[in-house]
């Protein structure tokens, strides 16, 4: 298929890499040159806009920040909308709200194509191999129109509902990851202040139900170890917390500790490490503290 792309950052550089890898034509776009120019140093073509790639493209896939760079990059006068041939398909697999989705949906529809959610879980690393978690919504017709270049991208398929529903799962997602992570520094720090090595705690944690997998796959591999560059920033896990909650409230459902994991992001936007790994939530904690919790390298 001829697979546009659009936003080559830390996932979607190496996602449209393995699309192109398992034989697909690729015509890529984003606002940064150097991240097109790669992509065309493996064999893709650069369009010059969104609109540009849509006109090109048989199926247009996105992964940008945030939902006002989705509406702009899908709705603007150069978006992607603009140049969707009918019978055509947009999959936004950028991690946003249900409601923006179901918004540019609804204008992709207009136009006589077919629009898919499928925001992605896991991390950078499983961008790199292909093994993403892949969450998506959408008529189960367009879902398998998708499915060949998904696939590429990932291993771990999930048809969750309508359109939108992929999106409201990464965020509950998150938000419970977060959250978990957030706990986790907060309890290490707390440990090595009290005189107890983290050794110890990892030995005891492993035995018991506080154990997860924050700490024994992300923090063993990254923060404890002193490695805190993205990554998932601390803005774009802020921004999955804050988006996550303005769904759980619309909803109804009083939720006292997750909004507490939001506050604690607040303090690492406001802390100077906004694009640094959101790992970084534990150097923050510890300079507050005056401990350090790593392990032996
Ligand atoms: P990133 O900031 O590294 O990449 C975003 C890319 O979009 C950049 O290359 C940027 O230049 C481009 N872009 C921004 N505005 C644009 C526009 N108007 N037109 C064209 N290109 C534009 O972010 P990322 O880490 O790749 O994350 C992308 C999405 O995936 C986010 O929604 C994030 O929440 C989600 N996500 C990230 C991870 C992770 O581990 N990094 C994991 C799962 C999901």
């Amino acid at each position: 298929m001829i697979v546009g792309f659009i936003g080559l950052g830390t996932m979607g550089g190496p996602m449209a890499q393995n699309v192109m890898k398992k034989g697909h034509s690729l015509v890529v776009y984003d606002v940064v040159p150097a991240s097109v120019q790669k992509l065309v140093a493996a064999g893709a073509k650069a369009a010059t806009t969104p609109r540009d790639v849509a006109a090109q493209a048989e199926i247009v896939i996105t992964m940008l920040p945030d939902a006002p760079d989705v509406e702009r990059v899908a709705l603007g006068p150069d978006g992607v909308v603009a140049g969707l041939k009918p019978g055509s398909l947009y999959v936004d697999m950028s991690t946003i709200d249900p409601a923006t989705t179901r918004k540019v949906g609804a204008a992709v529809k207009a136009k006589g194509a077919a629009m898919v959610d499928s925001p992605v879980g896991k991390t950078a690393d499983a961008a790199v191999a292909g093994t993403l978690t892949l969450m998506v919504g959408g008529d189960a017709a367009d879902i398998a129109r998708a499915r060949p270049v998904l696939d590429c991208m990932g291993t771990d398929f999930f048809h969750c509902g309508e359109l939108g529903t992929g999106q409201t799962m990464k965020l509950l997602n998150n938000l419970l990851a977060q959250t978990i992570g957030t706990a986790n520094v907060e309890t290490l720090v707390s440990g090595v202040k009290a005189g107890i090595t983290l050794d110890t705690m990892l030995s005891v944690l492993k035995t018991t139900m506080a154990w997860n997998q924050q700490l024994a796959v992300a923090m063993t591999k990254r923060s404890l170890v002193g490695d805190f560059k993205p990554g998932f920033m601390v803005k774009l896990a802020h921004k999955d917390c804050r988006l996550a909650l303005q769904m759980v409230d619309a909803l109804g459902v009083r939720s006292p500790v997750t909004h507490a994991t939001l506050k604690a992001l607040d303090d690492g936007m406001n802390g100077g490490i906004a694009n640094d790994d959101v790992g970084a939530m534990l150097k923050l904690r510890e300079e507050e503290a005056g401990v350090k919790v790593r392990l032996a390298t």
